[in-house]
């Protein structure tokens, strides 16, 4: 795939009828262009205490928008499912009380009205990626969409989900890069860096990195995240939590807020760095 070819597949989301980079604006922050954004929270949003905790702690730590699950796609059906509107409504709450916008998955279009009332941005999984009907549906909605590359789609395939959003309607769209199966066992998944590099080559929209389901291990989020803002991504999405041992879910890829303080810190040397060696403008 080049860009000619992305251009017949893919018009909207192609780099070649929108040679500028795009940026999606959720409240006051501003995803793509020159700065880096980080989404931070816990997998699954608990309880109060929980996500309050958490969301002070990312907020401190210079994260930009607060995340949090309320309805979960768990492999198993015997694991936390999420907490379902009571969640959204402690994630709408903990983000107006540190004001930050905030990002949580929509699963199912039949909950559509349900997340848009709550989420200030629109999550589309990796389980989800080519559910077409959700992404017309989204693609709809007057407001900004994350889409998680699929567990093993190609990246003509993600672009093609983010055309279908698009095409419906939605020029708002981050896309996330979050890890892929390959014959690797040792991590979750395969952090797939390169597709930062390619994007950037093939289309306009915003790309950002989540190493945390990308690895499954919180002792690689933070190298992983180095390197990502390194290859010029333009955000992250971190999964943080206070107490990892008795998360819900995830907890083993979760980071301590003081870890994430401490990458918050690095992430803003390396990007400072990146930004006067950009070679994509
Ligand atoms: C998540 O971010 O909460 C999540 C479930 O991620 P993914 O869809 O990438 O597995
Ligand atoms: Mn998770």
């Amino acid at each position: 795939m080049n860009l000619e070819s992305l251009q017949q597949s893919c018009p909207l989301v192609s780099r070649m009828g929108h040679p500028a980079d795009s940026h999606v604006q959720v409240k006051n922050v501003k995803i793509g262009g020159s700065g880096l954004v980080v989404m931070a929270g816990p997998c699954a949003v608990e309880d109060e205490e929980q996500i309050m905790t958490i969301a002070a702690a990312v907020k401190a730590a210079g994260a930009q928008v607060l995340r949090g699950g309320a309805f979960k796609p768990r492999t198993s059906p015997y694991t936390f499912q999420g907490m379902g509107e009571a969640g959204l409504i402690l994630l709408k709450q903990a983000g107006e009380a540190f004001d930050m916008p905030v990002v949580t998955e929509l699963m199912d279009s039949e909950d559509f009205d349900l997340i848009n009332e709550y989420t200030d941005i629109i999550q589309i999984g990796a389980r989800n990626m080519q559910n077409f009907s959700l992404l017309k549906r989204v693609g709809k909605a007057g407001k900004p969409v994350m889409l998680k590359r699929g567990l093993s789609a190609t990246l003509e395939e993600f672009l093609m989900a983010a055309e279908y959003i698009m095409a419906s309607g939605n020029d708002q769209v981050i896309l996330c890069e979050r890890g892929i199966r390959t014959f690797e066992t040792h991590m979750r998944n395969t952090l797939d860096l390169n597709v930062v590099t390619a994007v950037k080559e093939l289309s306009h929209l915003p790309i950002i990195i989540d190493p945390s389901h990308a690895t499954g291990k919180w002792q690689m989020v933070s190298p992983l995240s180095r390197a990502a803002v390194a290859i010029g991504a333009d955000g992250l999405m971190i999964e943080v939590h206070h107490k990892p041992k008795e998360a819900l879910s995830d907890g083993p890829q979760s980071l301590k807020p003081e870890r994430f303080n401490q990458l918050m810190q690095e992430l803003g040397h390396i990007h400072g760095i990146i930004r006067q060696t950009d070679s994509w403008s």
